[in-house]
């Protein structure tokens, strides 16, 4: 498109534009901004008063102060490119050789940068009532992120294609554009829960009637590793690599439902470890 000729954007014009252009092209290596929304949705529910009112003192200048308005800031960041998401760029995932999950701290989570590391500082963070006000802020912005991040299961992926962002994938669905590639990580991202067709509230909503789906108890000392290692598991035990690199809707229907789990259970886990930490006399 020729800009040369438009008129100057006024600001009324241009915010729905870039909204729109926004939403259309989530960031890569996240749960795309929907995943997130949904994940602190369900959190922010289940927070007990004391835990709501610490998170709206910790928000109060955000212009929205909400769990879900913040969610996706982790990924923000690092598209700005600035200091901060420059050195968080490894946090939201971590990568582990093998489909027998075998976790090595020292080679897969060197100096703890990987999402594992990253949410234990932001929690020790968060619980800190000593720490600045803004670092409180940004650890809990961060772990909205991250603890979504670490159930979507291609974040504790495999490190040789980059957990599935270069196994390449031709997506042949109805929602598909036509002869767009993407790949495994992507359709776990975003085409999953997107061909689902559904508005953050109305998805939230859904997904707040499902059962807590089972979990092991996560060791309460380490419950990001474990929370990853879940994810980690469940790319062989699933079944989640294609057997050829097309996919149709039958892919995504098929693993949609996992999706929604996993971020069924992160939005209980994201409220569990909110309460602790904001609400410890509860
Ligand atoms: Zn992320």
């Amino acid at each position: 498109m020729n800009r040369r000729h438009d008129p100057p954007a006024r600001p009324g014009r241009l915010f729905p534009l870039l909204l729109a252009l926004a939403l259309a092209a989530p960031a890569a290596q996240a749960w795309s901004r929907q995943g997130h929304e949904l994940v602190a949705e369900l959190a922010e529910a289940d927070l007990s008063p004391a835990a709501r009112d610490a998170v709206r003192d910790l928000l109060s200048d955000e212009p929205v102060p909400t769990l879900a308005a913040i969610a996706a800031w982790a990924d923000d960041i690092r598209a700005e490119g600035g200091a901060l998401g420059e050195a968080s760029k490894h946090w939201h995932y971590v990568n582990i050789p093998g489909s027998a999950c075998d976790y090595v701290p020292a080679r897969d989570c060197p100096d703890g940068d990987c999402i594992i590391g990253a949410i234990a500082r932001q929690r020790a963070i968060l619980a800190d009532a000593g720490q600045p006000r803004r670092a409180r802020t940004d650890a809990l912005k961060f772990l909205v992120h991250l603890v979504g991040d670490a159930h979507q299961p291609m974040h504790a992926g495999y490190p040789h294609d980059r957990g599935g962002n270069d196994y390449q994938i031709q997506y042949r669905g109805k929602g598909a554009p036509e002869g767009e590639g993407t790949n495994l990580h992507r359709v776990w991202d975003y085409w999953l829960l997107r061909s689902a067709n559904l508005d953050t509230p109305t998805y939230a909503a859904r997904l707040r009637r499902l059962a807590l789906p089972e979990a092991p108890t996560p060791d309460p000392e380490h419950p990001a590793r474990d929370w990853a290692l879940e994810s980690c598991r469940l790319i062989h035990a699933e079944g989640l690599y294609p057997s050829d690199h097309d996919i149709g809707d039958d892919y995504l229907d098929r693993h949609r439902p996992l999706a929604e789990r996993r971020i069924r259970l992160a939005g209980a886990r994201l409220a569990a470890l909110l309460n602790e930490v904001l609400d410890p006399a509860r």
